[in-house]
């Protein structure tokens, strides 16, 4: 595990920067020495994820007097809420201000019995994709994974609780990326000791990080992921998504191929852009050689550049064209537009007038 990032108190180890087996030692070990029984580093453990609390002191199962020498011991951070909006379609976003002053964002996402928790992986981004919000303000750094799985923590200890059945990398930043922490943070959100999310409803989004995929797919979990390509040419593609230089068209295929779980493709429709019949003709042959499934986007209004999303008529037509090409297909509901609920929005909103900073400031890309 990665170091703890100092904080107010540098000395203090951070209960949720590690995974629960490491945080049960450290506590037992802290126990023992403080003449407690061994079996109160379970009960803590209990609150850092699985039933969390705010603090030590809320740990009421605890006695008061090792609760307080607890707090001297460890942290366990919030994340602080500097914002949240409500759409009229039940869509809520959250900002979350970090303790460098940071802001990232959280959208949770209604639908039926289902509660799907679309969280940030990185403070910015450094991919630049010509539509997007996120990638527009340039990259800060990446977020440590109590930063990542403490959004869903965050949701537990809100009044009421929000308690997410699903989990999408579809807020800001590249997941794999950082999969320094994105690895580990899984573990955190699908782990019954800790958040216990079903692996298969946990969605990892990306352009497609070729050595980040094949991270994900060595997980004996069954994660999913998502892809997005947005366009089914490298020249089209190219002039979306700078990454495809590094990762062109034909090698992302290749390794959605390979993983050998179910693969999503997000397309996000720009009008006259992606949207014509031969774009749908070739994003099916690719779909079929990958055995994906499609998720056409409708163009978000707020994000980067100056992009036309594509009709209804028009969205329609693209996904009759791919399913009867033989293609599973789904066009996604635009939620949350009246609270600017696309990647990046809200922090954009706040912090207007910064600086983007270069793709070149991409952080450290870590890959077990
Ligand atoms: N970096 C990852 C995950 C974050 S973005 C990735 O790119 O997959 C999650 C999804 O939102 C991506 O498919 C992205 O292309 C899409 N997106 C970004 N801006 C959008 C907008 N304005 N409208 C619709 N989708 C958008």
């Amino acid at each position: 595990m990665q170091a703890t990032r100092p904080e107010a108190s540098p000395a203090k180890k951070n209960l949720l920067n590690v995974l629960p087996a490491e945080a049960e030692q450290a506590v037992r070990a802290f126990a023992i020495a403080s003449g407690e029984p061994p079996f109160r580093a379970a009960q803590v453990v209990r609150h850092l994820w699985l039933n969390p609390a705010p603090d030590f002191s809320a740990m009421t199962d605890l006695p008061a007097g090792f609760r307080a020498r607890l707090a001297e011991a460890f942290t366990i951070p919030r994340l602080e809420l500097a914002a949240r909006q409500i759409s009229a379609d039940g869509t809520e976003k959250f900002l979350f201000r970090l303790h460098d002053g940071e802001f990232i964002e959280t959208v949770a996402i209604p639908e039926g019995s289902r509660l799907t928790l679309c969280i940030s992986s990185q403070a910015g981004c450094a991919l630049q994709c010509a539509f997007c919000a996120t990638g527009a303000m340039g990259f800060t750094r990446n977020l440590e994974m109590f930063e990542i799985a403490g959004q869903v923590r965050e949701m537990k200890l809100l009044s009421p609780a929000l308690s997410p059945t699903n989990i999408v990398f579809m807020g800001m930043g590249e997941p794999l990326m950082n999969w320094r922490a994105v690895d580990p943070t899984l573990t955190i959100l699908n782990s019954p000791q800790a958040l216990g999310i079903g692996a298969r409803h946990i969605t990892v989004s990306t352009v497609g990080v070729l050595p980040g995929i094949i991270a994900l797919g060595k997980r004996p979990e069954q994660f999913r992921l998502a892809i997005s390509v947005h366009a089914p040419s490298d020249e089209l593609r190219q002039s979306l998504m700078p990454i495809n230089t590094k990762y062109p068209l034909a090698s992302v295929i290749e390794a959605g191929k390979v993983f050998d779980r179910r693969v999503t493709f997000e397309y996000v429709m720009l009008g006259g852009l992606n949207d014509q019949a031969e774009h749908a003709t070739q994003l099916a042959a690719l779909a079929r050689d990958c055995r994906a499934f499609v998720n056409l986007i409708p163009l978000h209004p707020g994000g980067a550049g100056d992009f036309t999303p594509s009709t209804t008529e028009q969205i329609h037509f693209f996904s009759r064209r791919l399913r009867a090409a033989g293609v599973e297909v789904a066009v996604r509901k635009s939620r949350g537009t009246d609270i600017a609920a696309a990647c990046g929005q809200l922090r954009v909103e706040r912090q207007r007038g910064r600086a983007p900073v270069g793709a070149e400031n991409d952080g450290d890309i870590h890959v077990a």
